[in-house]
């Protein structure tokens, strides 16, 4: 599965925390459009586009929604299995998207399954560490980016959606310059934070990370060191909380969303230790070394030179389709359901709610257009 490049299972803990975050009231009020019967081509399993053409269902047989739960990437645990669903899409779809979310109609989030999973595509991007590639994936051109695997129907809304938006550019630093440590087995080593995330760093973001102005050297015992990450009492290695926080600086200039000039020095510990209750519950880490790196330090130091493009002629706005694999059609309640929570995910704007949507996690700069799929049609 790696030859596939899976950028990050990752065993999120979505803390649903909707702490209170102050945001302007969007005056633009959305304008629904008339609503429709849903359309039904014909696929090898059934394709329907939903009533204001935000999503799509593809309806499947038992055994393949059986199989697609049983198996720890879904229908990603098959690549037979994913190129019938690109299939599906790109007979009906024009190649227009950078993303696709593939979506298992499941109230829940099962415990066999991560939270989510991107697999990548292709990348063009110079400077975030990643290489340069296209696997051949769904799409035949460099359009497509990503599938994006989750598997259960409120990650839309809760996360881990921003988190895997982010694996598309983070984090590939190499040489060393983030380390993580597997928390819940003080025994094992810390290892590079080439798994996608920021391990212990003071990166505060969707990809892990404390903030700094928590960070304090306690004096109980040598190199004992204490950080969290908003409201948590500890910070996360892989992720800080799904949908409740915004993207960090780091995480953004490495999505071209903000010029280099934004970034903070990050600081970074290495040598850690960590005793499970201690981290988890406290917040507090063993570590021999810390420095603190300004980003033109990071990018010499990990050689992955400057970001091609750069955050002015960066892409900023982004084609996905999300479609949902069912093995019943959706009830008008689901299709109800999932097309708010698309709208407020991928809408331009606030959406008044205290989570945050793609809009909102990048400052306004960074937008994912889901609708209007009709447009997209062959
Ligand atoms: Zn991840």
């Amino acid at each position: 599965m790696k030859m596939n490049r899976i950028n990050y299972l990752f065993l999120l803990v979505v803390i649903l925390i909707s702490f209170s975050c102050q945001k302007s009231i969007d005056p633009i009020a959305d304008t629904p459009t008339t609503p429709t019967t849903p359309t039904t081509i014909t696929t090898k399993y059934p394709l329907a586009l939903s009533p204001n053409n935000l999503l799509v269902s593809i309806q499947v047989p038992s055994a393949t929604f059986s199989f697609a739960n049983d198996s720890y990437y879904g229908i990603f645990s098959s690549v037979d299995s994913v190129k019938v669903f690109s299939d599906i899409i790109y007979q009906r779809f024009k190649d227009n998207f950078d993303f696709i979310f593939i979506i298992t109609n499941n109230a829940t989030h099962l415990s066999n399954q991560p939270y989510g999973v991107n697999f990548g595509v292709s990348n063009s991007v110079k400077g975030t560490g990643a290489a340069i590639f296209k696997n051949g994936w769904g799409s035949t051109s460099a359009k497509l980016k990503s599938f994006m695997f989750l598997p259960y129907k409120d990650a839309i809304s809760y996360g881990p959606t921003l988190h895997e938006i982010c694996h598309n550019w983070s984090n590939y630093i190499p040489k060393g310059i983030f380390k993580t440590i597997d928390g819940n087995q003080a025994s094992l080593p810390e290892i590079d934070a080439l798994d996608g995330h920021w391990g212990v760093a003071s990166t505060n973001g969707q990809l892990g990370g404390f903030d700094l102005a928590t960070l304090q050297t306690l004096t109980d015992a040598p190199n004992h060191y204490h950080a969290q990450s908003g409201t948590n009492t500890s910070f996360g290695l892989f992720a800080n909380g799904g949908n409740s926080l915004a993207y960090s600086p780091l995480e953004l200039y490495m999505m071209g969303l903000a010029p280099k000039s934004e970034v903070p020095d990050i600081t970074v510990f290495s040598g850690i230790t960590i005793d499970a209750n201690d981290f988890f519950n406290k917040g507090n880490f063993f570590a021999t070394s810390k420095r603190s790196l300004s980003l033109d330090q990071i990018i010499t130091q990990s050689g992955i030179g400057e970001r091609v493009p750069d955050y002015q002629s960066a892409q900023k706005e982004f084609r996905a389709i999300v479609a949902v694999v069912s093995p019943t059609a959706l009830t008008t309640a689901e299709w109800t359901s999932y097309e708010k929570s698309i709208t407020d995910f991928f809408k331009k704007s606030n959406d008044e709610t205290s989570l945050f949507n793609f809009y909102e996690a990048t400052k306004g700069r960074g937008w994912i257009k889901a609708d209007q799929l009709n447009l997209e049609s062959k």
